[in-house]
């Protein structure tokens, strides 16, 4: 075949394809974006795992009516301007690539009114295509409806694990969310039946509470540290709850990690964590955790993966030491037996 550039629409697909693994991504972005504007309530409701619809809505700051076809095309975003601000930023998202993605390889409507506006708007595209937008009333905020996710993109559709699978994963997400956001009150719906709700406290132990269950709360300690990044300036914040030593389990699947506002999948930090319990964890044993990490926004690198679960820090042997010594300080207690502190 003679080398040809390739028609915008094969390009948005297979850069969706990216962003838009499987339905699970698409709860992920759009619960960002309610995150980014400012929500502090966050409904997702989901049918059939996914495949039949998702739909997010919140009453975060809205998009304003005139700009709802631009938020929808690719490289859109009103939180990045220029190549430097990437050493600094300070929201969820900022490359502009979730609703172009979505709207990419699904039926997409989004209902949106700006706060400051009378008016809102009501768009709809399928495939990418904007088929319809008009002028409509509206709570200030925005709902967004995916539906026949990879309607055309049929090996995508045909790898889609099982319901039960996504609803797992997206149970997780959402519950991630409301650990990292505890003052935004999240509400999850399965096919029309309510499986988890946060109050929106804004006490991360509310949620602990409500995605742990109250028994192994009680087995958790509180975690308080707090150090200066030496010869930089700047500090580390490490906050959450993690396990007594006997409440462990097998994987470390419960080690949830969250740095600056973001679910993180990161060996090194998780490796500090357990690192803490020293020898008071049996062999191949791993603690539970739900850390809350805070770095400047320029002491880590968000932009390594589309889909920003991986991140680099400029100095990974300093947050390493920053959780490992948070984590030690309260797990130290439980050193020698008479020292145990009990409660009730
Ligand atoms: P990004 O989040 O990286 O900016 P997106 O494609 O996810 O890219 O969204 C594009 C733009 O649309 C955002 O920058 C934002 O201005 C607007 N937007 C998307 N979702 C919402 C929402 N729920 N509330 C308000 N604005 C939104
Ligand atoms: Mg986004």
């Amino acid at each position: 075949m003679a080398i040809l550039i390739l028609d915008e629409q094969v390009i948005s697909q297979i850069a969706a394809g990216e962003v838009v693994e499987r339905p699970a991504s698409v709860v992920k972005e759009l619960v960002e974006n309610a995150l980014d504007a400012g929500a502090t309530f966050v409904q997702i409701e989901v049918g059939a795992g996914g495949q039949r619809f998702i739909r997010v809505s919140d009453d975060g700051i809205g998009i304003p009516a005139d700009e709802v076809k631009i938020a929808v095309m690719r490289h859109a975003t009103s939180k990045l301007r220029t190549a430097d601000d990437l050493s600094r930023i300070e929201t969820l998202g900022f490359r502009g690539e979730a609703l172009s993605s979505i709207a990419a390889v699904s039926r997409l409507l989004i209902t949106t009114r700006h706060r400051d506006e009378t008016m809102g708007m009501r768009i709809r595209l399928e495939g990418g295509q904007v088929l319809e937008a008009s002028a409509v009333g509206a709570p200030a905020g925005t709902v967004v409806t995916v539906e026949n996710l990879f309607f055309n993109m049929p090996a995508r559709k045909k790898f889609l694990k099982s319901e039960n699978t996504e609803k797992r994963l997206i149970n997780q997400i959402v519950m991630n969310y409301a650990m990292a956001y505890p003052h935004v009150r999240f509400v999850l719906v399965h096919d029309g039946r309510e499986i988890f709700r946060s109050p929106g406290s804004g006490q991360l132990a509310d949620v602990v509470v409500k995605v742990f269950g109250l028994s192994q709360f009680k087995q958790m300690v509180e975690v308080d540290g707090e150090e200066i990044i030496r010869g930089r300036g700047g500090r580390i914040v490490v906050r959450g709850f993690v396990s007594e030593p006997d409440l462990n389990r097998k994987d470390r699947s419960r080690v949830i990690l969250f740095v600056n506002g973001r679910a993180v999948q990161d060996n090194s930090l998780a490796y500090a964590v357990t690192q803490a319990y020293h020898t008071l964890l049996p062999k191949g044993r791993y603690p539970h955790a739900v850390l809350v990490i805070s770095v400047p926004p320029d002491f880590v690198d968000v932009n390594v993966h589309p889909t920003k679960a991986e991140i680099r820090f400029e100095d990974a042997n300093i947050a390493f030491s920053a959780v490992q010594r948070a984590v030690r300080e309260v797990i130290l207690g439980y050193a020698r037996p008479a020292m145990t502190p009990r409660r009730e």
